[in-house]
């Protein structure tokens, strides 16, 4: 018999209702100790919803609330469940979890209600990592995605994946039953072509990992250039009204910003750095450093340059930085008071000009990482076993290429199928779950 668990499944803090959920074998023999309603919990049927007054186990008044049920295996973690809605707040749904303990329920671990739907069959690995997903998401698209996830379209497609492969293996190992009589089933160039799509399934889905992260994190967009070139009034007039979340961070040494936009339901991280200097100064090198590290970590960076100190000013920044990252695009600032033509990106960050076709080149080269993503928020653990599989396909085609033996093959075959049990958790190990629940709250 496992554990009956108890824990609050909403955010803490004032709101008009919050819901505190029971799960296990006793849930429901727990609940009834406490719960006076017309009846018993025990006596319902299960998916429905009984009002009534929670107790104390010395008998006091709590709360009136309502208790929905969800009787095994038809509930999210497979057990017996019930859901109390309550009053929100910082102290009702927190004494009905306390008095719930002292009743006989248990703390979960992180994510065990979610890791219980997992071992009872009530979700493959994949859909559990979408519930991550939806619960941190931080977009529109990036929620509609793990939503189809939770659904069951990654597992879906990879079911078929499967199929496909196991077809593949048993064509060669038929052809391996009947290799006296020498008879050609299917012909090798036929594999080889089905292999090949197999490993474009699997790098169509690594492809879309960046356009995952942004969909999760962010597009991050590191904003650089020499003091005064304007960058804090760009950052402003990016950010604008649709300002989010505004978090100062301390460096070790100065200060560095980092906002939260949205183009067109696409999240982007704007951060704006001090700039970056040759200095011998031990405090400026850590500062630099630090510029450098925030760098490292976006996606693109836009040098913005006073165009009136010359077109040229920021040179020696833009070669410096271009041979050390991708995507690093010059924007002439303060157009305004310029009177010649300009070339690329320009704008005037204090009257506003070139703001929104600034936006819109960013949206573009963001939308088009996003592109890729389809029917999965592929992450890093899901990337690197899609990896291993190429690794084994590469295999394959290789030996059919050298006319190698079918049971080589199909050997490498397996060895792929082996590695989409672990994606989907047909095989797991405790480090495996650990991993994955560590990202979880305890209520989920
Ligand atoms: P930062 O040191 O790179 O962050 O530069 P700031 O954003 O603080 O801007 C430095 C100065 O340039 C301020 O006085 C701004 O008002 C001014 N500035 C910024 N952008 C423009 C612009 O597009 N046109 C004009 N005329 N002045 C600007």
């Amino acid at each position: 018999m496992t554990q009956t668990i108890v824990a609050l499944a909403t955010a803490p803090g004032i709101s008009g209702l919050a819901v505190v959920r029971i799960s296990g074998d006793m849930a429901i023999q727990i609940s009834d100790k406490l719960f006076n309603g017309k009846d018993k919990l025990a006596k319902y049927e299960s998916h429905t919803i009984h009002y009534g007054k929670f107790f104390r186990n010395n008998g006091e008044l709590l709360d009136t609330v309502t208790a929905s049920i969800f009787k095994s295996p038809n509930s999210y973690t497979g057990e017996d469940t019930i859901e109390f809605g309550c009053h929100g707040g910082n102290i009702i749904a927190n004494e009905i979890v306390k008095e719930l303990l002292i009743a006989g329920a248990s703390t979960p671990t992180p994510g065990e209600f979610t890791k219980r739907a997992f071992l009872n069959g009530k979700l493959d690995l994949t859909q559990v990592e979408a519930v991550a997903d939806l619960i941190h998401s931080v977009s529109i698209p990036g929620s509609a995605t793990a939503a189809r996830q939770l659904e069951g379209d990654f597992k879906d497609k990879l079911k078929e994946f499967r199929k496909n492969l196991l077809h593949i293996a048993g064509l060669l190992e038929l052809e391996l039953d009947f290799s006296d009589e020498d008879i050609e089933f299917v012909s090798k160039s036929e594999i080889l072509q089905k292999v090949i799509d197999a490993k474009k399934f699997c790098q169509n889905l690594i492809d879309s990992f960046t356009g995952a992260n942004i969909l999760r994190f962010g597009f991050q967009v590191g904003i650089v250039g020499y003091p005064n070139s304007g960058k804090s009034t760009l950052f402003n007039a990016l950010a604008g009204k649709e300002r989010a979340i505004v978090s100062e961070i301390a460096g070790t040494t100065r200060d560095y910003i980092e906002e939260f936009i949205y183009i067109n339901n696409i999240p982007f991280k704007l951060v704006d750095t001090a700039g970056i200097r040759e200095s011998q100064d031990v405090i400026e090198i850590q500062g630099i450093k630090l510029v450098e590290s925030i760098l490292d970590k976006s996606e693109l960076i836009l040098i913005i340059n006073d165009i009136n100190e010359g077109e040229n000013n920021s040179i020696e920044l833009i070669n410096n930085l271009q041979s050390n990252y991708k995507n690093v695009y010059l924007v002439q600032n303060k157009i305004d008071l310029y009177q010649s033509k300009v070339e690329g990106l320009s704008i005037s960050a204090k009257d506003n000009i070139g703001i929104d076709k600034l936006k819109d080149f960013l949206y573009q080269i963001a939308n088009n990482s996003i592109s890729r993503v389809n029917d999965a928020l592929i992450n890093e653990r899901q990337k690197s076993l899609l990896e291993q599989i190429i690794v084994n396909l590469d295999n394959a085609i290789e030996s059919i290429n050298q006319d190698m033996e079918n049971e080589l093959i199909a050997i490498d075959l397996r060895s792929a199928i082996k590695i989409i049990g672990e994606i989907t958790g047909e095989s797991w190990n405790e480090e495996v779950l650990a991993a994955i629940f560590s990202d979880f709250c305890i209520g989920k």
